[in-house]
């Protein structure tokens, strides 16, 4: 069977962990050579190694746009090309209403969730022109239905939802297509860390697994899976799509006789 993603040079932001971590895995299994960017070399170096020869690590802070000059120019560098840009690096902000969001905090979650896209972009488009590339941003399903007392952050995702609309525009006269994916609660680290600051961490976990329509929450496999098929040539006729990969947590009703 082909490979899906075989030999495109995909770089991919925050890959050491969780959701990322997984897509890792999962385009070096489809054949693309990945590089890992994140600011955990460590930890990006062992998920590379785990994906083997085609997967490698280049520690940088997205945030920081010399930075990511340089971690596309090492691409470009080792790799001559690049063909998918995955923005998936990001972090999560404490439950704290609006008032209380320290303006550090409520910048350096723009910084890193949204502001990293303008970077990436800035220093890779000229290569997705020539390859006629795409752009995949991970975003949430807090960005399309908001969240109780994480106002900074669901504006982080709501955001990432509109700038993959305005850049699919933009870049359309360029043939590069680019959309989001909407995750709704996926065991990472990432939350699980969330959950152990909740005042109730276990029933904050019992809570999360009943939130999707379609079982309890996934692995980050699950979102992979869609990325796979959102950076290759099956999704060749989408383009400033925002597609929830949420069990449908989303809709809201659920039956009311279900054991
Ligand atoms: P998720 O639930 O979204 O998968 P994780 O915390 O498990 O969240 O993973 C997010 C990844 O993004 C981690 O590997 C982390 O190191 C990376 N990351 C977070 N902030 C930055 C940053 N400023 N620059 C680069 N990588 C980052």
């Amino acid at each position: 069977m082909a490979l899906e993603l075989e030999n495109k040079v995909v770089v991919l932001t925050g890959g050491g962990d969780g959701i990322g971590a997984e897509c890792a895995l999962a385009y070096a299994r489809e054949g693309a050579w990945v590089a890992i960017v994140d600011r955990n070399l460590e930890a990006a170096k062992q998920v590379a190694e785990d994906a083997g020869s085609r997967c490698f690590a280049i520690g940088a802070d997205v945030s920081d746009g010399t930075q990511v000059a340089s971690a596309i120019e090492k691409v470009l560098q080792t790799c001559g090309r690049i063909d998918a840009v995955h923005n998936n690096a990001g972090v999560a902000s404490p439950s704290t209403p609006l008032h209380e969001t320290s303006e550090a905090e409520w910048d350096q979650l723009f910084r890193v969730n949204v502001k990293s896209v303008y970077w990436t972009t800035r220093f890779a488009l000229p290569a997705l022109m020539q390859s006629k590339g795409t752009i995949l941003n991970t975003a949430s399903m807090v960005g399309l239905i908001g969240q109780a007392d994480h106002a900074a952050y669901v504006a982080t995702k709501g955001s990432l939802i509109s700038l993959t609309k305005a850049m699919a525009v933009d870049y359309a006269p360029h043939s590069i297509r680019v959309n989001a994916i909407c995750p709704a609660a996926v065991w990472t680290p990432m939350l699980e860390r969330w959950c152990g600051e909740q005042p109730d961490p276990t029933a904050t976990r019992q809570l999360l697994d009943t939130i999707h329509l379609l079982g309890p929450s996934p692995r980050g496999d699950v979102i992979a899976d869609v990325a796979i098929f959102l950076l290759s040539e099956r999704s060749r006729f989408m383009t400033g799509c925002i597609l929830p990969v949420s069990g449908g947590a989303e809709l809201g009703y659920r039956r009311l006789n279900q054991e």
